[in-house]
């Protein structure tokens, strides 16, 4: 194969990033917004000894698996979406083959063991407008008008879209008032190439059982211009609740600077998932998908199985979402979190809802929890502190292993993990199983529909 050469290809399969793959003579070639069964034409942009990468120029056959119009005109310029063209279907099983092989492989659990304890993707009635959350970057076109979209793949050029099929409508109403603000004022977009300008971002959230708002804009700059003009338009929306504005003075690709300043109503917003009620501020994290946490969640406490009576701990607890789930079930839950502002998330929300039995840590998990234990040793006359359930929902990179290790030291009845990368989790799982622990029930939650992640509940149980 060579640079620019015009190949025809039937996509086999659907790589790690969404793309199609084909193969000619044994050659695999990466084809972005390839779909499995489509035959395509492709151009050769990379060709290396084994493989290649390919554009898509043309589809000859177009597989079943391709919708006849995807959603957004968008989809294949913004790296927002990367398999908005399949069909929802098509892209639950990919999600849940995806946790299987990664389960399989990484994990070497056997197939056997698998097909009797995974369970059916959890997928969305309808996977559209689901996001609570927006980042927006705010910037210029080439003839100067203000713009504001996504950022297309792996660059930072912004594609014009108001009306992104993931966020919620309202997003637009939003964006529309502040865009004629700026034209209207003067106001400036920032350019991050020469790092000028006033408008970063605008961070757009929405309470999807409150209907609140939230708008923050993120600035280079200590203050907007006439910016009692622009809350005074942006209050009018209906369910507009918080508007602030973060200053971020640094060059960088980090979105919001380290404070808040309050321009109209509250600092936060509330919002639920389930009887849980959250305050949320522009900071906070928060899982950006409601409808599918409460069943993310829902299922971590159906594997957890608690009586009332339980020990729990919650690690990476973030604002203690899971923690303040779990806690009405158990007789004591400890949450662990590094980022401070989080664990104050995470103790003012304890307080709102009532919950008395959950207590925080800040700090990393993998040091949090060993110490406590040696602690707990020392402390208790060599007896060793025992847990009856560890909740862990790490970042992509998974546990540390002096983390696993501990855990199985506490020696819980059950292990929940949580995950958003299947690789790691087949990697701890892999631990885990060596150590003393078996998986009993495995369930993909498809959290981010069109795009190719995936979150994963496991339930891994004490071997007798
Ligand atoms: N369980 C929470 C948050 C999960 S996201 C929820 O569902 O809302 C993962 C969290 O792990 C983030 O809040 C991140 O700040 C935190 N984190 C990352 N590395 C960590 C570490 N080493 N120890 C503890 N927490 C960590």
């Amino acid at each position: 194969m060579q640079k620019n050469e015009i190949v025809t290809v039937v996509i086999e399969d659907i790589g790690t990033a969404g793309e199609g793959i084909g193969k000619i003579d044994g050659y695999t070639l990466f084809i972005k917004d390839a779909i499995i069964g489509d035959i395509v034409e492709a151009k050769i942009m990379k060709a290396k000894k084994n493989y290649g990468y390919a554009r898509l120029m043309n589809i000859l056959t177009p597989s079943k698996y391709r919708v006849d119009e995807p959603k957004c005109p968008m989809a294949r310029k913004c790296g927002g979406c990367q398999i908005q063209e399949m069909d929802y279907g098509r892209q639950l099983q990919f999600k849940s083959d995806k946790v299987k092989g990664n389960l399989m492989r990484i994990g070497e659990v056997p197939e056997v063991l698998l097909e009797e304890v995974m369970e059916p993707i959890m997928g969305m009635e309808n996977p559209f407008h689901y996001r609570n959350k927006a980042q927006f970057p705010i910037g210029t076109d080439k003839e100067g008008k203000i713009i504001t979209g996504f950022y297309a793949g792996r660059t930072h050029s912004i594609i014009p879209n108001t009306d992104c099929a993931l966020g919620v409508e309202v997003n637009e109403e939003i964006l529309k008032c502040i865009l004629s603000f700026m034209e209207e004022y003067h106001i400036s977009a920032y350019d991050e190439e020469k790092h000028q300008g006033l408008v970063r971002h605008v961070l757009i959230r929405y309470g999807f059982t409150t209907k609140e708002i939230m708008v923050c804009l993120v600035i280079n700059g200590r203050a907007i211009p006439y910016g009692d003009v622009l809350a005074g338009r942006l209050s009018a929306i209906e369910g507009m609740t918080s508007i602030t504005y973060s200053m971020n003075r640094d060059k960088t690709n980090v979105i919001m600077g380290n404070e808040i300043k309050l321009m109209w109503g509250q600092t936060y917003i509330t919002d639920y998932i389930g009887n849980v009620k959250y305050q949320i501020s522009p900071l906070s994290f928060y899982q950006v998908n409601p409808v599918q946490t409460e069943k993310l969640y829902g299922l971590a406490m159906e594997y957890a199985g608690l009586t009332g009576n339980e020990v729990v701990w919650d690690l990476y607890c973030g604002i203690g979402t899971i923690s303040l789930f779990l806690a009405q079930k158990a007789e004591k839950v400890y949450g662990v979190e590094i980022v401070p502002q989080a664990i104050e998330d995470a103790k003012n929300n304890a307080k709102i809802n009532g919950i008395e039995n959950a207590e925080f840590y800040v700090g990393k998990a993998e040091e949090v929890l060993p110490e406590y234990y040696e602690r707990y040793e020392k402390e208790h006359e060599g007896k060793k502190a025992h847990a009856d359930v560890i909740v862990v929902d790490p970042p992509r990179k998974g546990c540390e292993e002096s983390l696993l290790q501990t855990m199985v030291d506490m020696r819980p009845e059950k292990i929940v993990y949580v995950s958003c990368d299947s690789a790691t989790l087949a990697r701890d799982v892999k631990f885990l199983r060596g150590n003393g622990y078996e998986v009993r029930r495995v369930r993909a939650v498809d959290q981010f529909p069109h795009t190719v992640h995936v979150e994963t509940v496991a339930l891994l149980v004490k071997k007798r």
